[in-house]
């Protein structure tokens, strides 16, 4: 697929702001300054749609996005949602404000809706930090679908990226699970992740 449109719909701090229209959603979630921004706008090449920020752990809204998708081989299109979930972890964010995060998301998550899968970004040069553990089997644990992509690949050497992608494995004690490495400046697995979110909107 291409997105061929992408328009900002919402952010909200609480459900009843989430959009009326039923669209399918794909989120994305991880820890503060993760590249989850960068990623949106690498996705969407529509600059500034996600605000890269300089200052982590600011925004604690869940922004919806309406993206057009047209599929090449036939020219259809098909509208869904995508959802920029809050950071998690991030060292300043006080215990009140973690705590209306859990609170927060587990609303989101909870919530009657078509959402298809949660992306989880996890930053490939690190160890997963335990708050990445607990998120993923969080979702797990939900039976929520996840797909793990490890953002900032271009800061590693490619020799590297197996073995980050191994220790990423091991850390979330999954052997079966395809994580895909990316990186927002070189565009790296952009038509991947495109051509999974066009599956998506089919299944
Ligand atoms: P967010 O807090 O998860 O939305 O993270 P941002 O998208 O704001 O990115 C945090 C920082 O990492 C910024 O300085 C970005 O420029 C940088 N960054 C994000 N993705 C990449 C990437 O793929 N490659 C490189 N080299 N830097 C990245």
């Amino acid at each position: 697929i291409n997105i061929t449109k992408a328009e900002y719909i919402a952010s909200a701090v609480e459900s009843s702001q989430f959009p009326e229209e039923k669209l399918r959603q794909i989120a994305f979630i991880g820890r503060s300054n993760v590249g989850k921004s960068s990623l949106i706008n690498s996705l969407t090449r529509f600059h500034n749609l996600a605000r890269v920020s300089g200052q982590p752990g600011k925004t604690q809204t869940i922004n919806f996005f309406k993206l057009t998708a047209k599929y090449y081989k036939d020219a259809t299109t098909k509208d869904f949602y995508l959802v920029d979930l809050p950071g998690y972890g991030y060292a300043k964010t006080g215990q009140d404000k973690r705590k209306k995060w859990a609170v927060f998301i587990e609303k989101y998550f909870l919530f009657p809706q078509d959402l298809y899968c949660v992306c989880q970004l996890i930053d490939i040069r690190h160890e997963p930090m335990p708050s990445d553990v607990k998120m993923f089997n969080w979702l797990i644990e939900h039976d929520i679908p996840v797909f793990v992509i490890a953002t900032k690949a271009d800061k590693i050497g490619k020799g590297t990226v197996a073995k980050n992608i191994s220790r990423i494995k091991k850390a979330l004690n999954v052997r079966e699970l395809t994580i895909l490495p990316y990186s927002s400046t070189k565009n790296e697995g952009r038509s991947y992740l495109l051509d999974f979110i066009g599956q998506a909107l089919v299944e």
